[in-house]
C-alpha cells in the first residue's frame, strides 16, 4: 500500500500518520522531518534549505527530489509507505508516479485531509512539538499532562520555527498555488480520497481507515 497524505499544513496529516503507520504497520516517510534533521545537524543539504523553510517557501523541487529518490530506496519502503509532505509540486507528483512505475508499483491513493485556512491558523498557532520525536501536541485540542513536557518520551516541547504567524501566510500561499493543483491532478487519476479534516481526530482516523478498507478490497492491496 503506497500512499500519500495531501492537505494544508496543520490539516493534522501528522497526527494521522502517526495513528495510520501503527494501523497497517507501514513506514512513515515526512519530507519536513528530513529536512528539519538536516539544517539541525548543520548538514552541506541543511545550510542550503534553512533559510527558504525559515522563511515558508519550499524547497527546490531537484534537491527534494534527490532527496526522495535516496530514501525509496531504503529497504524498509519496498512494501509500502506514507507519504507526508511529498509530493507538493506537480513535477513532484510526476517523478514520483514515474519512479513507482519503473519499479512496477503505482500509488494506492492520494488521501486529502480538507481543512479550511482560518482552522489552520488555529492549529498551527496553537502546535507544540517535542524536541526528541517531533511528538505532536496543541495547547487546546491535544495539551500534554504537563505543561512544555512530552507525555511519550519526557523532552521539552517546542514551538517549530516556520509556525510563526507570518511564516504561516507563507505556507499557506505556497500550498494554494503549487499543491492544491495536486487535488486535480490525483482526482483525474481517480485515486484520490477526500476527508473532512474539521473533525475530531479520532474521527477523521475512522473515515481514513474506512476508505483504507474500501481500498484494499478494490484494488486487492
Ligand atoms: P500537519 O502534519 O498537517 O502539518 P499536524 O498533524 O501537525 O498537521 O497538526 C497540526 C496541529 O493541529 C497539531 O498541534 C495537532 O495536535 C492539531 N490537530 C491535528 N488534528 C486535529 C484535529 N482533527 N482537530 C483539532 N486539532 C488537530
Ligand atoms: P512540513 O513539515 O511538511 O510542514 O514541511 C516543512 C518545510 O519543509 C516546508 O515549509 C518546506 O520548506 C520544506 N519541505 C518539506 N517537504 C517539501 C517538499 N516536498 N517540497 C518542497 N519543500 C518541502
Amino acid at each position: 500500500m503506497n500512499l500519500i497524505l495531501i492537505g494544508p499544513p496543520g490539516a493534522g496529516k501528522g497526527t494521522q500518520a502517526d495513528k495510520l503507520r501503527d494501523d497497517f504497520k507501514l513506514p512513515y516517510v515526512a519530507t519536513g522531518e528530513i529536512f528539519r534533521a538536516h539544517v539541525q545537524n548543520e548538514t552541506e543539504l541543511g545550510r542550503e534549505v534553512k533559510a527558504i523553510m525559515a522563511d515558508g517557501g519550499l524547497v527546490p523541487d531537484e534537491l527534494v527530489l534527490e532527496l526522495v529518490a535516496s530514501r525509496l530506496d531504503e529497504d524498509d519502503v519496498q512494501d509500502g509507505f506514507i507519504l507526508d509532505g511529498f509530493p507538493r509540486t506537480i513535477p513532484q507528483a510526476e517523478a514520483l508516479s514515474e519512479r513507482l512505475e519503473s519499479e512496477g508499483r503505482h500509488l494506492t491513493a492520494a488521501l486529502l485531509i480538507d481543512v479550511p485556512d482560518e482552522e489552520v491558523i488555529k492549529r498551527i498557532s496553537g502546535r507544540r512539538v517535542c524536541v526528541k520525536a517531533e511528538h505532536l501536541y496543541h495547547v487546546d485540542y491535544d495539551p500534554p499532562k504537563n505543561d512544555g513536557v512530552c507525555d511519550q518520551d519526557g523532552s521539552r516541547l517546542i514551538q517549530r520555527d516556520d509556525d510563526r504567524p507570518e511564516v504561516v501566510r507563507n505556507r499557506l500561499a505556497e500550498y494554494h498555488d503549487n499543491t492544491e493543483p495536486l487535488i486535480a491532478y490525483y482526482d483525474e487519476q481517480g485515486i484520490l480520497r477526500r476527508v473532512d479534516g474539521t473533525r475530531p481526530p479520532v474521527a477523521v482516523h475512522d473515515h481514513i481507515r474506512a476508505v483504507i478498507a474500501t481500498l484494499k478490497l478494490e484494488d486487492n492491496v
